[in-house]
């Protein structure tokens, strides 16, 4: 990694094109140095974008020099999820929109930073809510239930946020746009022929799961299914009950 001056000089130098906010100040870096947990790193900058294209800037940027991204949204997170040295990309000032919402077909489509109860305040006259019932929902924000993949006290019932997820938008690590979503096995393969890194990813997933000495391991080690509330690991039994 590139010494702090260096990467804190050309930062700033990306705020001509930078529609939202950076900060490589000591007081700001410290203000975001904790989360909820007990961790504390004082990161390299803090930024606040403004657009989707202001997250591909700081994504080319992070690799460029070698860095990481921390992704932030509210900072209840209780395992440090939010702290380290990298830049952290604070989503929770500025991309804060409910962008589309279908009531007949009972979707809406957010910014990572619209407040969980927000959202069901919007949803109410429509008879809908969001349901995973997170302890801190009267803050925690989309982006950080889907980072998190929060649930709350009926989880038994409603299951989790990954549960009410249709699909998300990102940015991979070269700067393009992808969309995550449940796929078709014809989809699933069209994706497996991408020159890209996103087709790099399907590979690699196909190639990781249809290996038979993997897939023992996997079903010799898979923690017990009847246990609906598990979040460590990879939720695979997920990922192959749409592959298949
Ligand atoms: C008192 C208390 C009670 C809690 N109770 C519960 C509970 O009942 N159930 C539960 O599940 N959790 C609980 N939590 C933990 C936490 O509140 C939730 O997991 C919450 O959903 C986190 O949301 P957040 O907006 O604070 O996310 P953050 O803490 O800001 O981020 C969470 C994760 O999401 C990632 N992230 C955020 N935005 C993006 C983005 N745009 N793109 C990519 N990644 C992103 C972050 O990098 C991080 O890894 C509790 C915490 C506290 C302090």
């Amino acid at each position: 990694m590139q010494n702090y001056k260096t990467i804190s000089e050309d930062l700033n130098e990306m705020k001509s094109i930078f529609e939202g906010d950076i900060y490589t100040d000591r007081h700001t870096r410290v203000l975001y140095a904790t989360d909820a947990s007990a961790y504390r790193e004082v990161p390299l900058a803090v930024t606040r974008p403004k657009s989707e294209e202001d997250i591909r800037l700081l994504v080319l940027f992070a690799k460029k020099h070698n860095t990481s991204l921390i992704p932030r949204t509210a900072g209840t997170s209780l395992a440090g999820q939010v702290v380290g040295r990298g830049i952290v990309v604070d989503v929770s000032k500025h991309l804060t929109k409910i962008l589309e919402f279908n009531e007949k077909e009972r979707w809406v489509r957010v910014q990572p930073g619209v407040v969980r109860d927000e959202l069901n305040k919007f949803l109410e006259p429509a008879g809908l809510f969001f349901s995973p019932e997170t302890s801190t929902s009267d803050r925690c924000m989309i982006g950080g239930m889907v980072g998190n993949n929060a649930c709350g006290a009926h989880s038994l019932i409603y299951g989790s946020t990954r549960d009410h997820i249709i699909s998300v938008r990102a940015i991979l690590s070269d700067g393009i746009y992808v969309e995550f979503g449940s796929l078709l096995k014809k989809q699933f393969d069209k994706k497996c022929k991408l020159n890209s890194l996103e087709g790099d990813i399907y590979r690699n997933i196909h190639s990781i799961l249809s290996d038979q000495e993997n897939q023992e391991e996997i079903r010799r080690q898979f923690p017990d299914k009847s246990i609906k509330r598990r979040n460590t690991g990879y939720a695979i039994d997920v990922f192959k009950a749409v592959y298949v």
